[in-house]
């Protein structure tokens, strides 16, 4: 990769504006590039995190850099170790791998040693307004803020106020310290924003040590420069804050950290709204934080996504400086093309309808050779069973099929894939006329894609045998959201109200028997059917498979 160290190497093209921004400070001399990935530990990551994830990482590894994990932990209330662990095990299951792990938590002492010393500057003081005159005397955007009476505290009462309140004398809310900035600053933010509040709860690191807590824009920007992060990426939303994450580097001195801001992900039919999830998950709406429906990296791993496909679906979407939404197709796209590469083929009936080979012998099984992928020779291949009772679609055969229909039919004859010619000679049906069953003949010289006359059939469909079969549960997932934009709602309705009560229809299905034996994490193509894979509830004695994407596109969008 050519990256311009010096005058004679050509540039590479850019991929994306960070990457301009990246390739610019590289030709300017300043080679080391540092990122972090700073999650709040207050619920699982989605795929809209994936993105930031592929960005953070993606780029330290182009540029030869190192990206941090660090844990934004500042909030004890919400956070839990429970989604510090399922964080971790999601980033290194993306395939990236992180320098430092770090948490905001390391650096509470840092954090409030400056908080001193900019108190000792003039620059901070302890506020004793409730929450509510803090709001109101912040003003408007067109309506300059007042200033609070506390706010000529001298430095000596400010910096004893303030170590009280980090001893713990005060309760929650009776006191706040600010930063003393401007109350007519045309940015709202600059109206003396606080910095730390009172929380007395136990955190999930520092246990009752503290019961102050730095607020985001105290914390983030010096958490970045003590790891000397040279690019802090996050989304736009965040614009706002950068001249105050500025400020505070400004005012301490400290190392130069730099923040840009890009769009975040947004998903047709998805949520990502980590509250909401969390509302989903415990009103059991869904099965948990991983089941298949859900944004959350986990779901897709259970659904039988693979990491390569999230990273290409991120590498796809890009990197843009303006919000906007994406097609919940891209990302079925991208999961398809990769599995149609690695997916070991299977055959299964998912809607099944009996066939029974009456020239058959009744007591007699043979085994048929089946390629695992026709991409991957490597794959090798396995032994499907054959016997006189069979189960094929039941779209597989049409009583009356129209012209074009080169499946089964009365009369008609279809190769079954990789064993023999079947011609339908009877159609079974109940008192109500409903198709039971079709007895058929086979052609005993068909076996090896021949036949005993030299003829051939144009169809070709999968089936199981019946008595080897594997019967299953399967779980076909449908969007958990009926409305491309889930927030979009009548009045007096909820996003709730938009929920797709069919976003999970589960069948039974009838696997070849080396599904048995099918390995959690591994996603198979059901041939002609779709991409599956067994859920985490699969036993032995109760078979679950997860249908993970359809075969074809049933989006048809993103091929135009
Ligand atoms: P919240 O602040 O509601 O807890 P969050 O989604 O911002 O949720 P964080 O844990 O703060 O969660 O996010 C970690 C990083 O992931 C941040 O840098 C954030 O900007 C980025 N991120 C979060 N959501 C998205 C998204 N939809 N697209 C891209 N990046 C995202
Ligand atoms: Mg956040």
């Amino acid at each position: 990769m050519a990256i311009a160290s010096n005058e004679n190497t050509t540039k590479e093209k850019a991929a994306n504006f960070l990457d301009e921004i990246i390739q610019e400070a590289v030709a300017r001399g300043e080679t080391r590039v540092q990122t972090r990935f700073p999650p709040e530990p207050n619920g699982y990551l989605h795929i809209g995190h994936a993105k930031s994830i592929c960005i953070n990482f993606g780029l330290a590894k182009k540029y030869g850099g190192k990206c941090n994990l660090r844990f934004d932990d500042t909030n004890p209330t919400k956070e839990d170790v429970e989604y510090v662990d399922s964080i971790k095990r999601d980033i290194k299951w993306l395939g990236f791998d992180w320098a430092l792990e770090r948490y905001a938590s390391d650096y509470f002492e840092q954090l409030y040693e400056w908080a001193l010393e900019l108190i000792d500057k003039g620059l901070a003081y302890v506020d004793d307004q409730t929450q509510e005159q803090i709001r109101e005397g912040r003003g408007t955007v067109s309506v300059p803020g007042t200033e609070s009476p506390w706010r000529n505290r001298s430095v000596e009462e400010n910096r004893d106020l303030f170590i009280r309140m980090k001893n713990g004398e005060f309760a929650d809310g009776e006191k706040v310290l600010r930063a003393k900035i401007d109350m007519a600053h045309p940015n709202m933010l600059f109206r003396d924003p606080i910095m730390y509040r009172i929380i007395h709860a136990e955190h999930h690191r520092t246990g009752d040590k503290w019961c102050i807590y730095p607020m985001y824009d105290y914390a983030h920007g010096q958490s970045d420069s003590i790891e000397q992060i040279t690019h802090s990426i996050c989304t736009l939303e965040f614009d706002v804050h950068r001249p105050l994450y500025d400020w505070f580097i400004d005012k301490l001195g400290i190392f130069p950290s730099h923040q840009y801001e890009f769009a975040r992900l947004n998903l047709t039919y998805t949520m990502m709204s980590k509250r909401r999830l969390l509302k989903l998950v415990q009103e059991g709406v869904v099965m948990g934080w991983d089941d298949p429906r859900m944004p959350t990296i986990c779901a897709l791993r259970r659904k039988g996504y693979t990491p390569a496909s999230v990273r290409a679906f991120a590498e796809m979407v890009g990197v843009a400086k303006r919000d906007n939404v994406i097609d919940l197709g891209k990302l079925e796209y991208c999961v398809r093309e990769d599995l149609n590469r690695v997916a070991e083929r299977r055959m299964a009936v998912l809607n099944p309808l009996k066939v029974v080979i009456t020239n058959y012998p009744e007591d007699k099984t043979e085994l048929f050779t089946c390629i695992n992928n026709p991409e991957d020779e490597s794959a090798g291949t396995r032994q499907v069973p054959f016997s006189r009772e069979l189960y094929i679609e039941r779209d597989d055969f049409m009583e009356n099929p129209p012209k074009k229909f080169f499946r089964l039919a009365p009369g008609g004859e279809v190769r079954l894939r990789y064993s023999y010619l079947i011609k339908c000679e009877e159609v079974v049906k109940d008192a109500e006329g409903n198709i039971t069953e079709l007895r058929c003949s086979y052609d005993p010289m068909s076996g090896n894609g021949s036949s005993s006359d030299g003829r051939r059939v144009k169809g070709v469909i999968h089936w199981v045998s019946a008595p080897h079969a594997v019967e299953a549960e399967v779980r076909l997932f449908n969007p958990l959201f009926l409305t491309e934009d889930p927030n979009d709602v009548e009045e007096g309705k909820t996003w709730e109200d938009n929920l797709n009560p069919d976003s999970m229809v589960r069948i039974t299905g009838y696997l070849e028997p080396s599904l048995r034996d099918a390995a959690a994490g591994t996603t198979y193509q059901f041939e002609r059917v779709g991409y599956f894979c067994p859920d985490t509830d699969s036993t032995p004695e109760h078979p679950v498979f997860n249908r993970t994407v359809t075969l074809k596109d049933s989006w048809a969008k993103i091929n135009k």
